[in-house]
């Protein structure tokens, strides 16, 4: 099968998601490309069950429910935080870790207790990554997909009250400050050419850099 053609000014997709929050930040990422996102949540659509064992299986899950169900192109997201120490862990369960309703204090003790069962008290056996996927799938069956990862290491006690999720324990490398103690605009920077810092900015610049009519 051929590739997904480019985007260009004027297209219109579905973003899988359900959340009001992501709907915004993507809109703003894809606003000065001229690209319009309407979200499966606006259009009704029915919000898949995320049964993959990978970011990839479940990115493609969202993107190919909401391609079908839409008749449109759609795009989802996928992320996550990979521990080296934990095996991987909470990698596709990252929200999960958090319980419900959700509690990001009491995720980050669980990945933190997790650690010191493995006796990781130091630096270099603390390492962990953001991973952020990108899926664009096509009502016809195609699909692509852009990986964004952030190395780090994980702190302990939390630093910071900034963001969202795990941040105040993430120091991505060539910091010495947290996801959660940085400005917003420092942690998702993202210009043509730049890999940006974080793991959503690195996948939005290939997206860009792959999808996008310039
Ligand atoms: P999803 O992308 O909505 O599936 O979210 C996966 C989980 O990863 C959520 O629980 C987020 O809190 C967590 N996560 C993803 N990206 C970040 C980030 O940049 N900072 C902190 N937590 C994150």
């Amino acid at each position: 099968m051929t590739a997904i053609p480019k985007l260009r000014e004027g297209d219109r997709l579905v973003l899988a998601t359900h959340n009001a929050g992501k709907l915004k930040e993507f809109q703003e990422l894809f606003e000065p490309f001229g690209l319009e996102l309407v979200s499966a949540g606006e259009l009704g659509l029915p919000e898949p069950e995320e049964t993959g064992t990978t970011f990839a299986e479940n990115a493609r899950l969202k993107a190919h429910a909401a391609a079908q169900a839409s008749g449109m192109l759609a795009l989802s997201d996928d992320s996550g935080l990979c521990v080296d120490a934990l095996n991987g862990d909470p990698g596709v369960y990252t929200a999960d870790w958090a319980g419900v309703p959700r509690d990001f204090n009491r995720a980050m003790k669980r990945v933190e207790d997790a650690l010191q069962a493995a006796n990781a008290t130091e630096p270099s056996r603390r390492r962990a990554a953001f991973n952020a996927t990108l899926c664009l799938a096509h009502p016809d069956g195609r699909d692509v997909i852009y990986h964004g990862v952030c190395p780090g290491t994980l702190v302990w006690p939390p630093r910071g009250e900034r963001g969202h999720g795990y941040d105040p324990m993430f120091m991505p490398d060539g910091y010495d400050i947290t996801f959660g103690q940085m400005p917003p605009e420092m942690k998702h920077s993202w210009s043509p050419g730049q890999q940006g810092l974080s793991h959503r900015a690195r996948s939005f610049a290939k997206f860009v850099e792959g999808q996008i009519e310039r």
